[in-house]
């Protein structure tokens, strides 16, 4: 049974979509007006996992993520660069995308609505909200009249008398200092557009009620989002959805951690252990990565680490968590990665096929159907089941790629166990070409082996370092054959330095540069 966390009950419930056989995924996208920095890609990286796992499962997943292209931050970073709002936006969004690209994520998000192109749909959801009582006209300004929604602060577990104390701003066009804008009457040389209530551009909580409803209908199945937009975005979305279509706006809404820099939270590079406490909002928001922190444009971070390293760190945790952001996390997550990735060059040249053409399942078959005939298949068998129930449960990805380490361990050990690689026994190659393509079944549901991993571009001075890395591995062989093994040591932990890993197996020294 797969169970997922809800915000809205704080449990976890039984995952039962709206329609049999189909998912309807909406997460809340970017504010296009700088470029991406690894923030941006925590929810796409995690949402395009989730909708992953439950294609293998089954289900037939549409995921939406939304541009917001007009809004505040998007006028002033217009003014201040002396071009039109379009263009930032155009700009922006086309760097997003292209990082989604390099992440993998982008083929798999079905549509990226942007506020500018429902601007009409928009204008009629707020008039049918002002036409039920749920809103008012002000001087061009349209509000959202939150004391007219009984169950508003349901999502976020707030009341309206808890968020007095917090100071919401009054305004003179406003019934309440809660009520939110819908509709913004234009300033001087503001973009605009023309509505029953004059010149403007409607408010950011509306768009997503407007196009999840366009894209995925009046009540879908997972809304996602960080775990900074509960409040106050998604408490004004399930507001003026549900005051609108007078039922639930979706069954499940799902937030995940904050990524916040590792020096804010702890030591650089140690692995932190979060109390209960440490994750709720608050804490999160202190530390949580954003271009004041200094976290730089995500297209730079490309060309330091493989997209698979960074789409292995953000999975490394649970999504509720938050994540501890460091360069050294990345490379210490990326040499977990480089294990997989020797067991893979161990693979092809022990079987002679490549592991990323192994034709893995694409749909999950419950109650391992393969028998288990020998004893490497049958704790495959089991490891399957194990990376099942984590992400079974509340896709938990650490746990499950906590278990992947465990299958590549017992198929390395295999290989050793059989010598495979000395002998000319071959006839424990087909349960190995079996363990490798389970491996590759699991790991493609969170989106991982896809392909080979990317080599630089720089072919001719790789070439050299593979030359020179051969000749020092046989200076070091010759060291131990004279039983110099002091030699022997220096050569292995000096080339272990500048992050080069040698890996003795029988006949033979492998590396990796990592
Ligand atoms: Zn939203």
């Amino acid at each position: 049974m797969m169970r997922v966390y809800n915000t809205l009950t704080k449990t976890k419930e039984e995952f039962k979509p709206v329609q049999s056989g189909k998912v309807g995924i909406y997460l809340c996208g970017p504010t296009v007006y700088k470029p991406s920095h690894i923030g941006h890609m925590v929810g796409p990286v995690i949402f395009d996992t989730i909708k992953r796992y439950l294609t293998y499962s089954g289900y037939v997943v549409k995921l939406i993520i939304n541009i917001t292209d007009v809004d505040d931050k998007l006028i002033t970073e217009a003014n201040t660069r002396g071009i039109p709002m379009a263009a930032v936006a155009d700009e922006m969004t086309a760097d997003y995308w292209r990082n989604l690209e390099a992440m993998g994520v982008k083929e798999s998000v079905d549509a990226f609505p942007k506020a500018t192109e429902h601007i009409g749909n928009i204008i009629n959801f707020t008039q049918k909200l002002i036409d039920k009582g749920f809103a008012y006209e002000s001087d061009g300004d349209v509000y959202y009249d939150v004391g007219k929604f009984s169950e508003y602060g349901k999502l976020s577990h707030r009341t309206l008398e808890s968020m007095l104390g917090e100071g919401g701003g009054t305004a003179e066009r406003k019934h309440s200092p809660f009520d939110f804008a819908l509709w913004k009457s234009a300033k001087p040389n503001e973009p605009s557009w023309d509505s029953q209530w004059g010149k403007g551009r409607p408010g950011w909580h509306i768009e997503c009620s407007v196009m999840s409803c366009e894209l995925l209908g009046e009540t879908f199945d997972i809304h996602g989002g960080g775990l900074d937009l509960v409040f106050p975005h998604h408490e004004n979305e399930v507001a003026q959805s549900e005051a609108c279509h007078g039922k639930p706006m979706c069954t499940y809404w799902m937030h995940n951690g904050l990524m916040q820099a590792s020096s804010e939270v702890g030591k650089v590079g140690g692995r932190k252990t979060h109390s209960a406490e440490e994750d709720n909002l608050e804490s999160q928001e202190a530390g949580k990565i954003s271009k004041s922190k200094g976290a730089s444009a995500f297209r730079d971070m490309l060309k330091q680490f493989k997209p698979e390293t960074i789409r292995f760190f953000l999975l490394s945790s649970h999504y509720r968590r938050p994540i501890d952001f460091s360069f050294e996390r990345i490379e210490e997550v990326g040499k977990g990665l480089e294990t997989f990735y020797r067991f893979a060059k161990r693979f092809d040249k022990l079987t002679g096929q490549s592991f990323y053409v192994l034709e893995a399942a694409k749909v999950r078959t419950d109650g391992d159907k393969v028998k288990a005939q020998t004893p490497l298949c049958e704790s495959v068998a089991e490891y399957r089941t194990k990376f099942l129930d984590a992400m079974d449960d509340d896709f938990n990805t650490g746990g499950a790629i906590g278990v992947l380490f465990d299958l590549l361990r017992t198929l390395n050990k295999f290989i050793d166990d059989s010598k495979l690689e000395t002998t000319a026994d071959k006839k424990s190659i087909a349960p190995l070409i079996h363990g490798a393509t389970v491996l590759r079944e699991l790991g493609l549901t969170l989106g991982l082996f896809r392909e080979p991993p990317q080599e630089s571009d720089n072919t001719s001075s790789n070439e050299l370092v593979g030359k020179l890395i051969q000749l020092l591995i046989e200076m070091r062989t010759n060291a131990k054959k004279n039983k110099d093994f002091a030699t022997a040591d220096i050569i292995r932990n000096k080339l272990n330095e500048i992050g080069v890993t040698l890996e003795d197996r029988p006949g033979e020294t492998m590396w990796t540069i990592t």
